[in-house]
């Protein structure tokens, strides 16, 4: 045995789910590659920004109280928006999450009377509220903001048909959703996206454009608002923080829309001239800056998952060999058993609570029982490695993050030894497998 093989023994991965992982890793090396090489691209793009806007050390520093002349935030703005290619930016500790950033770009961009439109599906759950799907206490409905949704057509494609008839004159706002979420359609590439918003524009060229972009951030080397989106939104505790930004969102676009979500988070007539930093500055800066090889290495993860698991003969989305455009990785298992057993495998791999055992649970909002694994630095971080998943059919696990892809790896083979531990996964199985390697 080597001695990296030892290691991994004496943290209990055995022989032969350390020689099956190795033998998927062969098959994987042309794929990683190209990963390394989006990285680099997104680095030098990251580190140009941060080197025209002439970030420099007073930068990292913080302010307190009304936050004015807040240098650090104002470059930091700046930086996002070249790294976007957008007039302006929004990046703040005061957006506390992804929904609460998208929340904000609707609520701000949209006037009573307007109609949104979402030409992609169902919006994220949390979204429902935010809408009024879900009747809510504040949501758009309640101020006379009407919703209009167009599904996606059974092959992944859009419906444009639809989508024409679905434009009229009260149409304001468009919301597409980059990511698959939590659904079972493929995730968008933003090429895809493009020839979406194009499609709109050509019907009613003043449609504000708003791409949900939450774990697509660096994974390929041109963003939403590089093809025509107006605003791009997200979370700082996801792709764009790298795993040090402790909280945060962002809103990347044309100034007006920028200008409207400012007003409203602070205040009319304030927008972006308030809103201290406090201390997380040289987090925001250093997560970004880490962020495209943090989102490299979750990609590797999702992607050796995926193999790993398809090899044994389990459904994956996407599979182990499509293109990526998030980092989200669903594996179904069909049994509770083997959900739980994955979920106590990646909560065994991790830096913090280790030690502890995820149970299922009646979480708020779902009709289900669920079973979460994180042990993160940043409570709640799902670009740090974590999984979730229901127990109800189809028994399906959704995975995503890792800071380091050796992280990623090491979560991945102990959710394997977990599933092996308890039989659900067999010599038999992994053995069988070996001729899947190489494809
Ligand atoms: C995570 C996510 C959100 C919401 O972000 P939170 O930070 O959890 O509020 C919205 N949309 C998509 C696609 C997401 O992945």
């Amino acid at each position: 045995m080597s001695e990296i093989e030892d290691l991994y023994a004496s943290m209990g991965i055995s022989r032969q789910v350390y020689t099956y992982g190795s033998n998927i890793l062969t098959g994987l090396r042309e794929r990683f590659d190209a990963i390394d090489n989006r990285a680099e691209y997104n680095q030098l793009k990251v580190l140009k920004a941060m080197q025209e806007s002439q970030v420099s050390e007073a930068c990292l520093l913080g302010t307190t109280g009304y936050g004015y002349n807040d240098l650090g935030r104002d470059t930091l703005e700046a930086v996002y928006a070249k790294i976007f290619h957008t007039q302006d930016a929004l990046v703040r500790p005061q957006i506390t999450c992804g929904t609460h950033a998208l929340a904000l770009a609707l609520m701000s961009n949209l006037r009573p009377g307007d109609e949104l439109l979402s030409p992609v599906g169902k919006p994220y759950d949390t979204l429902e509220e935010v809408i009024g799907i879900r009747p809510t206490k504040g949501s758009l409905a309640e101020y006379g903001i009407t919703y209009r949704q167009v599904d996606l057509l059974s092959d992944g494609d859009f419906d444009y048909e639809n989508i024409r008839k679905s434009i009229n004159g009260r149409t304001r706002l468009v919301t597409i959703q980059r990511s698959k979420g939590y659904q079972t359609r493929p995730t968008l590439s933003v090429e895809q996206i493009g020839r979406l918003i194009h499609f709109i524009k050509e019907i009613k060229p003043d449609i504000i454009c708003m791409v949900d972009n939450c774990y697509g951030e660096f994974v390929e080397t041109i963003e939403p608002t590089d093809v025509g989106a107006d605003m791009a939104v997200g979370s700082l505790i996801k792709n764009p923080g790298g795993g040090l930004a402790p909280i945060g969102g962002y809103i990347v676009g044309k100034r007006d829309c920028v200008e409207n979500a400012a007003y409203r988070l602070t205040s009319p007539g304030l927008g972006k001239e308030v809103g201290a930093s406090l201390g997380v500055l040289s987090n925001f800066y250093q997560g970004l800056f880490l962020a495209p090889t943090v989102t490299a290495g979750a990609l590797k993860g999702a992607i050796f998952a995926a193999n790993i698991y398809e090899g044994l003969g389990f459904p994956v989305v996407p599979d182990g060999s499509e293109s990526r455009h998030d980092i989200i990785q669903a594996v179904t298992f069909k049994t509770p058993e083997g959900v739980i057993a994955f979920c106590e495998g990646i909560q065994a791999a991790a830096p913090v609570d280790s030690h502890v055992t995820p149970e299922p649970w009646d979480m708020p909002g779902y009709d289900a029982k669920v079973i979460m694994a994180a042990g993160a630095f940043v409570s709640g971080s799902s670009i740090e490695l974590s999984a979730d998943g229901p127990i109800k059919p189809p028994y399906a696990v959704y995975f995503q993050g890792g800071l380091t892809w050796q992280h990623a790896k090491f979560g991945i083979l102990k959710s394997l030894q977990a599933l092996y531990d308890k039989g659900i996964v067999t010599e038999e199985m992994l053995v069988k497998v070996c001729r899947h390697v190489g494809k």
